[in-house]
């Protein structure tokens, strides 16, 4: 079995280093999931609530340490990773509250239409739902999934990202400390060549994954070949449209912002900004100042804003998109040159003049790299939006009512932001299209995707 290490991005230093689990644990792991499908079905929503509220509680009193956990294991400044721990404990207690009104059923008001005494639909849970989670958001990504999933009644087997084995081992008691029962919710500290095998086990319903496209063709091609059901969040280039009736300071500020959070690796940082040419030099040079004004440092600094990036190859990934459009002539107004000494550490980067042949113009690039395109109408600016096969989120700013409207309807993504930029919220659904993915995560959508609506007709 390969061994799984924890580096911290930050001194480059191994933290730790794990045994993947054998054929044997994760046999048993996913028999116990299997098991523990029944109890979670009994104990009915009111008593997944009250076992998901006191979960939510421990993470809460958990959140210095954990916070620091997440820190250290993949880079992101602690104050983003203490929010991210209180963000996804109110996801826990949201689905809580609202699981059992989401998934209430129908009856037909006049069942004798369709000859029947009583008829209407019902959600029934799917049974086990392997989750396969990138390091990004490392307790977030997982527990928007299964704080529904759990809720709904489904027991969920984590196969987290291979460089937050500790992130996914913290995850692996979390549940049953709140008093779920054993098999609810377990970690599989496997490698990704495991994956297929899992989703083909005759005993896992259904598969969610966030991540590469790469990692979700190999997950949907694993699930078609079984004709199971797959969510998939993939990845993004999100535009951030600028038109002349906007703020354009507060569109600047927000710009960083929307670019730079989590060290600029979010599927839904904003990373093309599509500027219109009467504002281009008024926001370009005040988003540049800001971006190259950001402290980078020690993410355990609370005065630092942005942090080491995850991986080694993450940084290279990103290097690789900035040289390559540097090479053929675009201009880097900030930024652009890997920092000496250790760390994965990469600056704040603006690049404008970028050309269809460069590969920043249709790649994501995962890291703290803005695009800056200028356009001269309305017309223009969604052909550039729409010009990628991604479809995540996206944000539009203007304070023409006519514009906003058009631009809600005619930026093909899964959210349009107006005035502001692209977040999640256990409130609003969450997901993509074209090669962003498919299906929705968060608020009543979320919870019904690994539920059977199964249609009741009797007699
Ligand atoms: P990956 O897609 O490689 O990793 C995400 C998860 O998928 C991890 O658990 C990973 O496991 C697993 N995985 C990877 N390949 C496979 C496979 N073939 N079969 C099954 N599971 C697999 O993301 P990276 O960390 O490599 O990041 C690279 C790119 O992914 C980024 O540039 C970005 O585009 C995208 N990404 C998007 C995210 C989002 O929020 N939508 C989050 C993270 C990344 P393991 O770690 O063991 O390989």
């Amino acid at each position: 079995m390969a061994t799984i290490t924890s580096i911290d991005p930050t001194t480059e230093e191994v933290l730790a280093r794990f045994e993947e689990d054998d054929e044997k644990l994760v046999e048993q792991r996913i028999a116990a999931a299997r098991a523990a499908v029944g109890v979670l079905r009994e104990a009915g929503f009111a008593k997944r609530a009250e076992w998901m509220r006191a979960a939510a509680e421990l993470l809460d009193a958990d959140a210095d340490v954990l916070a620091e956990l997440i820190t250290a294991e993949m880079g992101k400044p602690h104050a983003q990773a203490r929010a991210e721990v209180h963000k996804s404990a109110n996801a826990m207690r949201y689905y809580a509250e609202h699981a059992e009104e989401f998934l209430t059923g129908r009856s037909l008001d006049d069942p004798s239409v369709v000859g029947a005494s009583r008829a209407g639909a019902r959600y029934d849970p799917l049974g086990v739902v392997l989750a396969v989670m990138p390091w990004n958001y490392p307790i977030w990504q997982v527990i928007r999934f299964a704080a529904p999933a759990l809720m709904a009644g489904n027991t969920g087997l984590l196969k987290h990202a291979s460089n937050v084995p500790q992130a996914a081992l913290y995850l692996s008691t979390l549940f049953e400390r709140g008093g779920f029962p054993e098999g609810a919710f377990a970690t599989l500290l496997i490698s990704s060549s495991r994956v297929a095998d899992v989703i083909r086990d005759p005993r896992v319903a259904a598969v969610t994954l966030t991540g590469s496209e790469g990692a979700g063709r190999s997950v949907g091609e694993a699930a078609g070949s079984v004709l199971k059901k797959a969510v998939l969040e993939l990845g993004g280039s999100d535009p951030f449209v600028v038109m002349p009736s906007a703020d354009i300071a507060a569109a600047a500020e927000t710009a960083v912002r929307a670019r730079t959070s989590n060290n600029g690796q979010a599927c839904i940082n904003a990373k093309r900004f599509i500027v219109h040419n009467d504002v281009y030099q008024e926001f370009t040079d005040a988003f540049v100042a800001r971006m190259a004004a950001l402290v980078v440092g020690n993410p355990m600094d609370p005065a630092t804003e942005i942090g080491p990036l995850a991986t080694a190859s993450g940084r290279s990934d990103v290097e690789e998109l900035v040289d390559d459009a540097r090479a053929k002539g675009a201009d880097v107004l900030t930024g652009g040159i890997r920092p000496a000494g250790p760390g994965f550490f990469y600056p704040p980067t603006v690049i404008a003049n970028i050309d269809r042949d460069m590969r920043l113009f249709e790649e994501e690039a995962f890291g703290p790299v803005a695009s800056v395109y200028r356009v001269s109408s309305l017309e223009e600016a969604f052909e550039v939006a729409n010009a990628l096969d991604f479809g995540l989120g996206s944000a539009f700013w203007s304070t023409d009512p006519a514009e906003i409207t058009a631009a809600i309807t005619g930026i093909e993504s899964g959210a349009v932001f107006i005035n502001g930029m692209t977040l999640s919220y256990p409130e609003l659904p969450f997901g993509g299209i074209k090669r962003s993915g498919h299906g929705r995560e968060l608020s009543i959508e979320g919870i019904r995707e690994f539920c059977n609506l199964k249609t009741v007709w009797v007699a």
